[in-house]
């Protein structure tokens, strides 16, 4: 059986087009709520973007981590308090993003899926992003056919920290990714090496050892980039074992090479 890396979506190998697109989008539609004619249109946005961060955080307390991914729902859910019963496909959005050029591949992504190819691994998308958000944007920045697939919550009814997610891909060497407190417990618990992608590594090396983290010279840092993690909250299973990747390293490319140095 071919070994399988997952790698992680936004923040590895790509930016979505939610921050410049499809939120500002989805606001436009909301301000002309009857409901918020007493604020400018600043204050008003302001309102919208709590009420759709108040949205998904109770979906998080409840732990129902499926759902605080499924963006259209979380919009609707928001459209309808604010009596907006219209709200636009966000499938539809990620697309008009994706054509006007809200998306790009991250540096190193082409080159770290074709290095992990050569080394004789299948490489599969691990996101909590549902399919029908994230595959548009891998094939409009060329990274479609770098990958043999991609696993997301809604097909599995899991999302990562969840290790059952990790499970239903199947032989999984490594997973590669940039959130602790989703990639890295995540891949731990389900007993896979885990290259976090770091981009703040204050380090000229390429690649620094989960030991490492945790000594002297860089423990200031890894502690930091813990206080940093605004969903570790909700992972009261997260100990600092837990949280240690096998290896730290700036970018997707750096991992790509310490997984064929290292493992080929
Ligand atoms: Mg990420």
């Amino acid at each position: 059986m071919t070994p399988i890396i997952t790698l992680d979506l936004d923040g590895v190998l790509m930016q979505n087009p939610f921050g410049s697109y499809v939120i500002p989008t989805v606001l436009k539609h909301l301000e002309g709520s009857a409901k918020l004619t007493h604020l400018t249109r600043e204050e008003a946005h302001k309102a919208l973007r709590q009420a759709v961060t108040q949205e998904w955080q109770a979906r998080m307390d409840r732990r129902d981590f499926v759902a605080a991914y499924h963006w259209d729902d979380i919009y609707q859910t928001v459209g309808r308090h604010y009596d907006i019963h219209d709200m636009p496909d966000v499938t539809a959005l990620v697309n008009e993003g994706v054509a006007a050029g809200h998306v790009h591949a991250l540096p190193g992504a082409h080159e770290a899926l074709h290095l992990l190819r050569d080394a004789g691994f299948r490489t599969v998308a691990l996101t909590n992003g549902y399919r029908k958000y994230q595959w548009p944007v891998l094939e409009g920045i060329g990274l479609a056919p770098l990958l043999d697939g991609l696993e997301s919550p809604e097909a599995h009814g899991y999302a990562k920290p969840q290790p059952e997610l990790f499970h239903a891909v199947g032989d999984v060497t490594a997973h590669f990714g940039d959130t602790l407190e989703h990639d890295i417990l995540g891949a731990n618990l389900a007993g896979v090496k885990a290259v976090w992608i770091v981009p703040a590594l204050p380090d000229e090396q390429a690649c620094v050892s989960g030991e490492e983290l945790n000594s002297p010279a860089f423990q200031p840092f890894f502690d930091e980039m813990q206080r940093k993690s605004i969903y570790l909250k909700h992972h009261p299973e997260a100990t600092q074992q837990l949280l240690t990747p096998w290896v730290a390293v700036r970018n997707v490319l750096d991992g790509a090479r310490a997984i064929a140095s290292r493992l080929t």
